[in-house]
């Protein structure tokens, strides 16, 4: 690699831009706080699904193996509280959002993450690490509770810079009789007869959410992870109190070496909140537009700054990839030249920090050139350029055929079946079988697929 080549990230822990080097270049690790699954993700939710799936796809270039771990909160109050009022088991609930978060995170082109570490499934390390903090003296047990006690760790609010006043107003401190100071939070709580709960030293009762994600690192992980990533709104207090309970069941070695944070995404200027009612799921959005577009509009941004999430904007991603998708149907006659073929520029854009906006300028430029280019072997180059710059970061990965069928249009249709119906219709007719060959015909239709015979075969395209 060229100097030039070096991955630079804005580290939130010591508020600068660094040069990026894992600890063990063999093996580097990644973790990002995934979602609590007891309803359906939300445009918020999706951007740091989709900016740390690009920051994956980086890593996954540059080093032999990365582990990406993105964990499911399948134990929270909230999953409780839906499950009671649904009626149904804790399983039911969680099972049923992480598919639905599984499902919709795929559309928008995120790759699955290499470990999906379940909270349930890492309760018996939780409780090891409250033993250890309890050892150490930097948590209690009380009226069934273990409390992290915030004085015994001087460096509490390193990651937030948040004073102390702040932390306890920001940790919306509830009065608690057995807390020993205000700024305390909670570990472990115990669980009524009707709750889900796990035996404990301290009776049966369930961890608390910050402790899931340091339990959750320390076993798929290690230690020392080189990057911890969620949005911005994780930072304080859920991040804070990571550090806090890791740092001090590990000797004060450091949970994370780079801590990253993406930006709020605000709907149409306004905060998105379910008091103005402008809350949109990505569930819902998928319906109405290709996840693809979804995906670009969200990286149309920078990853740290706050993003305005305009119908618009959605729209402008649409246009925007019709452009893309044109110049590479516009090489259709020839073949991805196979070596190689991220252009530097467009590398350097990604390695300063995840500057996506840069980067789609440069496969724009290739995508200009690309309309104008006549030599067969520059555009074999070219068309490698924008295939190859397009995966790093999840984009135009689709025939562009079936993009501009309207494909993209509608997430239920998956133009390679659609084509292997197609073929099999053909190889029915051929064999004079037009039962079958109707039948097939009939399905198509019956899934929004016109399909039209000419002179250079058959063609699809989505109905209306
Ligand atoms: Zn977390």
């Amino acid at each position: 690699m060229t100097t030039s080549l070096r991955l630079t990230l804005q580290n939130s822990l010591t508020r600068r831009k660094e040069v990026f080097e894992p600890a063990d270049p063999a093996r580097v690790t990644m973790y990002v706080c995934g979602p609590t699954v007891y309803n359906f993700a939300h445009i918020g939710n999706a951007r740091p699904a989709v900016v740390f799936d690009v920051l994956a796809r980086v890593l996954r270039r540059l080093y032999p193996h990365v582990v990406y771990a993105r964990n499911i909160t399948d134990i929270e109050d909230k999953i409780i509280a839906a499950a009671k009022e649904q009626g149904v088991e804790i399983s039911a609930i969680t099972d049923k959002y992480a598919n639905i978060y599984r499902d919709d995170m795929g559309t928008l082109g995120v790759l699955p993450p290499d470990i999906e570490p379940k909270a349930t499934e890492t309760v018996p390390g939780m409780i090891a690490m409250l033993e250890t903090l309890i050892a150490n003296g930097h948590a209690y047990a009380a009226d069934g509770h273990v409390l992290f006690n915030v004085p015994s760790y001087a460096e509490y609010g390193q990651l937030s810079g948040r004073d102390r006043d702040d932390m306890i107003a920001g940790a919306r401190v509830e009065v608690a009789p057995y807390k020993k100071d205000p700024a305390d939070f909670v570990l472990w709580k115990p669980s009524a007869p009707e709750q889900p709960g796990w035996d404990s030293p301290w009776g049966r009762g369930r961890p608390g959410w910050h402790i899931e994600c340091s339990a959750m690192i320390e076993k798929h992980l290690g230690t020392t992870i080189d990057i911890h990533g969620g949005g911005i709104d994780l930072q304080f207090p859920h991040h804070e109190n990571e550090i806090a309970q890791s740092n001090c069941a590990h000797g004060n070695a450091p949970l994370a070496r780079f801590w990253l944070h993406n930006g709020f995404v605000n709907i149409e200027k306004e905060k998105m909140s379910k008091s103005i009612g402008n809350v949109l799921l990505v569930h819902d959005l998928i319906k109405e537009a290709p996840g693809e577009a979804i995906r670009l509009a969200l990286l149309n941004g920078h990853y740290r700054q706050p993003l305005d999430w305009t119908a618009d904007g959605l729209m402008q991603s649409r246009r925007m990839l019709d452009r893309l998708y044109g110049a590479l149907r516009s090489l259709a006659d020839v073949e991805a030249q196979a070596n190689d073929a991220v252009p530097e520029a467009f590398l350097e854009a990604l390695l300063d920090d995840l500057n996506t906006p840069k980067a789609l300028a440069v496969l724009f430029d290739l995508a200009k050139q690309a309309n104008t280019a006549t030599d067969k072997a520059e555009r074999a180059r070219l068309k490698a350029a924008l295939l190859g710059s397009g995966y790093l970061i999840g984009l135009l990965q689709a025939d562009p055929e079936s993009w501009f069928a309207g494909a993209g249009l509608a997430p239920h249709i998956d133009a390679e079946e659609i084509e292997g119906l197609i073929a099999a219709r053909a190889a029915a007719r051929k064999a004079k079988d037009f039962k079958e060959s109707d039948r097939i015909r009939d399905e198509l239709a019956g899934r929004g697929i016109l399909i039209e015979d000419g002179p250079q075969g058959t063609t699809w395209r989505v109905a209306g």
